[in-house]
């Protein structure tokens, strides 16, 4: 037997099309990539990070577990597309050596196998076969029938948004709901005129055998497998080009993050890989509080990975994202958002730093001396009550601290960074590192979550342990050396910042501070899920306005806790709330400096 037929041209044409591209796609990033980043490769590959890779690929890729976790209809959408067409090819592939033995077949043989080999009446006829891959199809056409349902009623399948497609998507997304369709017409069609099937294309060949002629039959059975190969290979053609390159890529993807390979501050190969991994399943556009609140559509990660995969990406589209990480939350691919989109950022607007920031030297206002250091931030210096609440805090616990930027000091770079100047935010990362190290410090506290951040990642303070006000409060409590009223008449709710809960994942060292004052009463959206406060320094898009709308959201669902106060632990946070809250809105220094034995 041949296993050649000119129906399968466009399958065979579409399949050789996307794995050239594939191959040429793969080898080309992985060419490019740092060598640092290929030793890690090569460090990994024969050790047990390559056993737990396919272990997530299967979970990921085919099962779908983390979409499962957020939606779990979506889940079952895209389990029953990948897993069930997984399915389909890995038993056609054992039917076909089920029949013919271990030799070799070319690809379209296993594909259209019914039509090659229309089963019924041969000697050794297996109809376990024509079951399995009957119920299989039937698995992947209950996901193609809610993947067009979620087309037209996406709230109904829990997203208030679906994505916007290019017309590259249309045309495969076109394609792909047209395949197994037409696998089922052909096939059923097939069933009617050499019998064979199951309960799916059997049943149906049976009822067109009953209601149309032989003859007709005849007729459309060659064109029906035409427009099935046709469908498929439409759909290869566009797939590397379009959305669905992701079924290839999150692959690789998934091996090289178990090899340890991480997207860095400033653009590399490895970012294709998480770029194109973006299903663009759309299930970061509804957290999103710029679209919830503000109505702006077209910033969201999928959008901004889509423009930055096309290389249309706009710097009024890259800066107007408050890097809330709220979408990177719930992304099931878990790309890091936040990351590419800071990389995007420095690559179209750092400026090189040569000529600026000269004024740092000399600049060293600090005050005091001790082991323990405090930089308050430019944000808590801007909020004396933070301030004077930390200094009681301090003399309370009889701590000695030099005050690294009591009178004015050097920004801790985070925000020049989050706007894409990256070499003068190092600059100012060089100058407070310098300064830390020569004060001889063996603790730095700090009130600023965006400061936080920043010093735990770039500042590699070696031998200097990083803490933000938070949790170094809850040590001096434990250790005895705060002592606090409690009354648990007073009402407290928390709000979490982004950079402190999300960004470092401190969401227990506030609420055990707060409950040694009084009652913790939660919000709606608290620990990873809560809300930004609207004014993050990392978005320079949006206005005033702008930024009050979604204060005043965020404020609104706090105040409704029925607590007496607002209490955050970010000095951003702190004067963007209060702007919008009918609550007395104060940092949890204050709470505790108010309350102290
Ligand atoms: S960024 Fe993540 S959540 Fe958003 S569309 Fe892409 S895969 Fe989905
Ligand atoms: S980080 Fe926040 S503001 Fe930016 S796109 Fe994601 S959810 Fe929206």
């Amino acid at each position: 037997m041949t296993f050649y037929a000119d129906f399968t041209l466009p399958f065979i044409i579409g399949t050789v099309t996307l794995f050239a591209v594939i191959a040429f796609k793969y080898i080309s990033w992985i060419k490019e990539l740092p060598k640092q980043d290929l030793l890690l490769i090569a460090k990994g590959m024969f050790t047990h990070r390559t056993i737990t890779a396919i272990w997530e690929v299967i979970r990921e890729s085919l099962l779908h577990k983390r979409i499962f976790k957020v939606n779990p209809t979506l889940g079952y959408m895209h389990m029953s597309l990948a897993f069930g067409w997984f399915l389909l090819i890995a038993v056609g592939w054992i039917e076909t050596v089920a029949y013919l033995g271990f030799k070799w077949v070319p690809l379209q043989g296993h594909v259209f196998f019914k039509y090659f080999v229309p089963l019924n009446g041969i000697e050794g006829h297996k109809p376990i076969f024509d079951f399995v891959m009957d119920a299989l199809l039937l698995l992947v056409l209950s996901g193609v029938g809610l993947a067009w349902f979620k087309r037209m009623r996406s709230r109904a399948l829990g997203m208030k948004r679906t994505t916007k497609h290019i017309p590259l998507d249309r045309i495969a997304l076109t394609a792909l709901w047209f395949i197994f369709p037409a696998r089922l017409v052909a096939e059923s069609i097939t069933c009617s005129i050499y019998g064979g099937g199951s309960f799916l294309t059997g049943g149906i060949g049976t009822l067109l055998a009953k209601g149309i002629a032989i003859e007709t039959l005849q007729v459309i059975y060659e064109p029906a497998w035409w427009f099935y190969s046709c469908a498929l290979g439409l759909f290869f053609i566009a797939m590397p080009f379009s959305r669905y390159m992701h079924i290839f890529t999150e692959i690789p993807l998934i091996f090289l993050r178990h090899y340890k390979l991480r997207p860095e501050a400033t653009e590399k190969s490895y970012d294709n890989f998480e770029v194109e991994a973006c299903s663009r399943c759309g299930i970061c556009i509804d957290p999103c509080q710029l679209q919830q609140q503000l109505g702006i559509n077209d910033v969201q990660s999928v959008y901004f990975l889509r423009d930055r995969r096309y290389n249309m990406l706009q710097q009024k589209i890259a800066n107007n994202c408050l890097m809330c990480g709220r979408c990177e939350q719930v992304c099931p691919v878990g790309i890091n958002l936040n990351t590419l989109r800071l990389n995007s950022r420095i690559s179209m607007r750092n400026i090189p730093h040569e000529k600026r920031y000269n004024y740092f030297r000399g600049i060293d206002r600090s005050q005091g001396s001790g082991k323990v250091g405090y930089f308050a931030g430019c944000m808590t210096l801007l909020t004396p009550n933070t301030l004077s609440a930390m200094q009681r805090i301090f003399d309370a616990a009889h701590e000695q601290v030099w005050w690294a930027d009591k009178e004015g000091g050097v920004c801790c770079g985070r925000p020049l960074k989050l706007s894409g100047e990256g070499d003068s935010a190092q600059k100012m990362i060089d100058y407070n590192k310098a300064l830390f190290q020569k004060h001889n410090i063996s603790t730095l506290v700090t009130s600023c979550p965006i400061c936080l951040k920043v010093f735990r990642e770039e500042y590699q303070l070696e031998g200097i342990e990083i803490l933000h006000h938070s949790e170094y409060i809850l040590r001096l409590m434990n250790q005895g050396r705060l002592r606090i009223k409690y009354s648990s008449a007073s009402t407290f709710t928390y709000h979490d910042p982004c950079e402190l809960g999300r960004g470092n994942n401190i969401y227990d060292q506030p609420r055990a501070v707060i409950e040694a004052v009084g009652t913790l009463l939660e919000p709606a959206h608290n620990r990873k899920n809560a809300l930004c406060c609207g004014s993050s320094v990392a978005n320079t898009a949006i206005d005033d306005r702008q930024q009050l709308t979604i204060a005043k959201g965020v404020a609104e669902e706090l105040d409704a806790t029925g607590a007496t106060t607002v209490v955050t632990a970010c000095p951003l946070c702190k004067r963007a709330i209060a702007r919008g809250s009918a609550k007395k809105v104060v940092d949890l220094s204050e709470i505790v400096a108010g309350n102290l034995r």
